[in-house]
Formats: structure tokens, C-alpha cells, sequence
């Protein structure tokens, strides 16, 4: 669908569309440069007025039978899926994301999953074992019994970054709505027309006022409203290790609940016996991926030393198939990144590993495209000090590094502030299952980049708190509650 520049974004606050009331500010499409939307900004009162409005409407969502819930979820699910298609041209323009990746990952698909995922009730509730208890001072003998029940946490305010909108706050409502919780969200300011469109769609599936409501701003004075606010219980993160370091800090005042899902820097071990055309194979498929924007890729590739120069041969001949350039064609792999700040700061990461010492195996250069373009960038000869090798460039530049025996492996994968996602490609799973058990990451995949959708995700270390996915979702936005009774 055609995308209207002009049209008239609103904020959605208790159910009903709201103008902004600190103006808007420009969404630029980060692969022409060209404007493509007039984003609404909120005033701090109006995201005080949202977390109002959830409050507010706590009370009757979470007296709500799970199965009402679940199909109110269910129906937003369908509602998504429905309009997805329409939404591809506006989510692709704000995102830069190439076009597969905006039909097949932006919008529909893995936002549509989780809603239906979690439009089947999931019921965690537990009777305890009765325990004999003998006559006290708080009262006489019998048989002690509990009943532990996950109650909602409250109102959740969800705060996301850039890289896949849509999808990141999908991951958060669907399992806060179904553990009884209402919600605000926050978008990544980059890029999120994409969520006022999700917002029609809580509008259609037939919502109740408040239980979804969205606000948005360029700087942080809106989500730090939210993080101070006394009406928000819980706040649900996605995004840099820094900010999500200020928030739980300003959070704790509040005693926030906090899911925190935060930085990587994937280590990837490349044992002797690996085969290696598989393993630069799917290395290399996230090295493009979304122009490297992606948390969980595997940045960090330590090669033992007798395939080192080998894994290094063929990720460079990967780069070859790797095409730059306008994400609307369908053959291209790797577009824009979100702005040019980030494009900027992404060279400068480059430049670092340069001056200290890093070979350029391939990339390193800006390609001649209008537009904020980094061309797949492999760092070779790298130590484990070396600023590429510690920070995430959150860009498509991996750095190697050379191990000479399993032990100098896990010293080196664990060498880091982060722990979120990395992997062994090993051809002896034994050993490779030995070696992800040593490895202080939240997730492990062993000769595979995709993760199992119903395992618990999150981070280790600086790359955040708790976890999130299938049933360990309703965990997070839930409290436990013991009732007791004697008899
Ligand atoms: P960011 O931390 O700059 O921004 C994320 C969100 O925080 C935005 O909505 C922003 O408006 C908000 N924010 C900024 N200042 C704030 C403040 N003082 N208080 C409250 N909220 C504030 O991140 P980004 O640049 O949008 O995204 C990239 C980062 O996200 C990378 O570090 C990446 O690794 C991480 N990320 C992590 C995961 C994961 O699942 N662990 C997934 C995607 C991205």
C-alpha cells in the first residue's frame, strides 16, 4: 500500500486515537534519505495519561477468565495477520529492512505467532503437597496446604528498539496480556509507524479501553515518565546494555519489576572437526541479516587454529554473494542501517579495530549508494582487548579470533561483558554439548543459528534480566501468590 507522508499519526491512549502534544518529528526511510512520515510525540502529562489509562483499566482485564483473555488475543492475532500485507510498504520504508525480511519477519509472521501462542490459556497455578504443622503460637496442628498462583504483575510498560518493531513488542504484549496485565508501549523512536498500525488493529480485535495504549517521543523524556511512574508496575526492555543500566537504576525508586533484554556479542566456536562450509554458511547468514542489526548474531568467531585461515577463506567468499544496495530488490541481502548516526558510529567501530591492528579481511569501506550502507565488514587477526572484539557494533561486522584448545575456547567466549546468545559448530555434538554447558550465555545453539521458539530467552551478565518466551512468558509478567489454608 502506497505510503501517505502527510498522514495524521495519533497517539492511542485509552482507547482512542489522540493528537500529540509536543508535535512530531520526521521519520526518514534510511535507504533513499527521503522523508516518509511525520511521527507524533507526546507530551510527558500524556504518557503519564497512559499509564493512567492502563491502571485503570487493570481491574476488569485481570478479572477476565484466561480463556476471555485468550480469545481477545487470539483476535488481535488474526487482526495482524490480516492487515500485515498493507502494512509492508510504511514498516519497510521507517525499518530499511530488505524486503524479504520486512514480509517474512517485520510484519505478519513471527508477531502473528506469538499472539496465537498465547491466545491458548497457559496455566502455571499449583496446589502444594499438604505438610503436617505442628500446634505453635500462631495456631493449632493439622495439615498445611497452598495454593500458588501467578498472579498479573500489574501494568507493564514496554520500551523497544529499533530493529524488528513489530515483532519485539509482539514478544511482550501477547504473554503480558495474557498473564492478566495491561499495557503501554513505547517504540523505538526510529521507526515506529509500524505500532500505530499494530494500534488499529487492538482497535478492530475489539480491545477494551486502556488495556493497549501507545505513546511515543524522539528523546527519553517519555519512556522515563514511564519508568518513574507510580502507575507502572513492571517495565519490559528491549534494547542497549547503557539505557537499560539508567533504567533499572531510576526504576529501583519505584521498585519496578524488570525484564531486561539487552546488548550481544555472540561468541561462536568453530571447533577442528567442524564443517566448516556449514558453519561460515550460517555465520554468514547473520552477518547480513538485517544489516547485522540483530542481538543474537555470532560477531565473535573463535576458530581453532588448524581451520583459522580456512573459516576466514570462506566467510570472505561469502561476502562475495552478499549484494549491498536497495532493499526493495528482492536480491538484495544487506540494506541501509537505521540512520546515519548509527551508520556512523558503525565506522567508527571499524576504524578502532583498524588502528589496532586488525586485518580487513573484506569490507571496511562506505559503498557508493546513497542511502546509510556498510558492506559486510570481517576483522581477522584479532586480540581479545581489542574494542571490536569486546563491544557490539550492532552492524554487519564479525571479528576472529584463534583458539588452540577447548579450554583457551571457553576462556575466550566467556571473555565478555555480554552472555546472550552464541554458538559451537562442532562435528562431535558430545564435545559440543560439553562446551555449550561452559558457556555463560543465556542461549546456545549448536550447529544452528534459529532458536527454539518456546525456550526461555535472555541474557547473561550486561546482556540482561530474566527471561521471556512460551511459558517462561508468563512467568515474567506474573507474581507469585501463596494462599494458605489449613485442613
Ligand atoms: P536503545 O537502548 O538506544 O533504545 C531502546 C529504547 O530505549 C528506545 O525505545 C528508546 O527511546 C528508549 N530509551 C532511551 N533512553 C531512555 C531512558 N533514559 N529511559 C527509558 N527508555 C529510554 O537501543 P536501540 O539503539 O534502539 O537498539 C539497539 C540495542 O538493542 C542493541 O544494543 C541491541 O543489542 C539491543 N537489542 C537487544 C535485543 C535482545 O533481545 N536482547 C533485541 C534487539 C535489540
Amino acid at each position: 500500500m502506497a505510503i501517505d507522508v502527510d498522514k495524521n499519526w495519533q497517539l492511542l491512549i485509552d482507547g482512542e486515537w489522540v493528537d500529540p502534544a509536543a508535535g512530531t518529528y520526521d521519520i526518514v526511510d534510511p535507504a533513499t534519505t527521503n522523508v516518509v512520515g511525520h511521527a507524533p510525540e507526546a507530551s510527558v502529562e500524556q504518557a503519564n495519561d497512559s499509564a493512567a489509562a492502563a491502571k485503570a483499566a487493570l481491574a476488569s482485564w485481570r478479572r477476565l477468565s484466561r480463556e476471555e483473555r485468550c480469545a481477545h488475543i487470539g483476535r488481535l492475532g488474526e487482526e495482524i495477520a490480516k492487515r500485515s500485507p498493507d502494512w509492508v510498504d510504511t514498516v519497510q520504508a521507517e525499518t530499511g529492512a530488505t524486503i524479504g525480511t520486512t514480509e517474512n519477519l517485520q510484519v505478519g509472521g513471527p508477531a502473528v505467532d506469538r499472539f496465537r501462542y498465547y491466545a491458548n490459556p497457559i496455566d502455571l497455578d499449583e496446589n502444594l503437597r499438604p505438610i503436617p504443622t505442628a500446634k505453635g503460637p500462631l495456631g493449632p496442628a493439622g495439615l498445611m496446604s497452598a495454593h500458588v498462583k501467578r498472579q498479573p504483575v500489574g501494568v507493564v510498560a514496554a520500551i523497544t528498539p529499533y530493529n524488528f518493531p513489530i515483532t519485539n513488542v509482539a514478544g511482550k504484549i501477547a504473554p503480558a496480556l495474557a498473564a492478566g496485565c495491561t499495557t503501554i508501549i513505547k517504540p523505538a523512536p526510529q521507526d515506529p509507524l509500524g505500532i500505530f498500525l499494530l494500534g488499529e488493529a487492538v482497535l478492530a480485535a475489539g480491545l477494551p479501553p486502556g488495556v493497549v495504549n501507545i505513546v511515543n517521543g524522539a528523546g527519553p523524556a517519555v519512556p522515563a515518565a514511564l519508568v518513574d511512574s507510580r502507575d507502572v508496575n513492571m517495565i519490559s526492555f528491549t534494547g542497549s546494555s547503557p539505557v537499560g543500566a539508567k533504567i533499572m537504576e531510576n526504576g529501583g525508586k519505584t521498585m519496578k519489576r524488570l525484564l531486561m533484554e539487552l546488548g550481544g556479542k555472540g561468541a561462536a566456536v568453530v571447533t577442528e572437526d567442524a564443517d566448516i562450509g556449514q558453519a561460515a554458511q550460517a555465520i554468514a547468514t547473520v552477518w547480513g541479516f538485517h544489516s547485522g542489526q540483530i542481538c543474537t548474531a555470532p560477531t565473535r568467531v573463535i576458530a581453532h587454529k588448524d581451520v583459522y585461515d580456512q573459516l576466514v577463506e570462506t566467510l570472505k567468499t561469502f561476502s562475495g554473494f552478499m549484494k549491498v544496495g536497495d532493499p526493495k530488490e528482492r536480491d538484495t541481502i544487506i540494506g541501509p542501517v537505521i540512520t546515519e548516526l548509527h551508520r556512523n558510529r558503525v565506522e567508527e567501530f571499524i576504524q578502532t579495530g583498524k588502528d589496532a591492528g586488525a586485518t580487513v579481511v573484506c569490507g571496511g569501506e562506505r559503498p557508493e549508494l546513497d542511502g546509510y550502507y556498510i558492506a559486510p565488514t570481517l576483522l581477522a587477526d584479532c586480540t581479545p582487548d581489542m574494542h571490536v572484539v569486546q563491544e557490539e557494533a550492532f552492524g554487519p561486522v564479525i571479528v576472529v579470533l584463534p583458539y588452540e584448545d577447548d579450554e583457551q575456547a571457553i576462556q575466550l567466549a566467556n571473555d565478555s561483558e555480554y552472555g546472550l546468545y552464541s554458538y559451537v559448530f562442532s562435528g562431535d555434538s558430545m564435545r559440543a554439548f560439553a562446551l555449550a554447558q561452559q558457556i555463560e550465555s543465556g542461549s546456545v545453539g549448536i550447529n544452528v543459528i534459529q532458536p527454539h521458539m518456546e525456550a526461555p530467552f535472555g541474557g547473561f551478565k550486561m546482556s540482561g534480566v530474566g527471561r521471556d518466551r512460551g511459558a517462561y512468558g508468563i512467568e515474567a509478567y506474573s507474581e507469585l501468590q501463596a494462599i494458605n489454608w489449613l485442613g
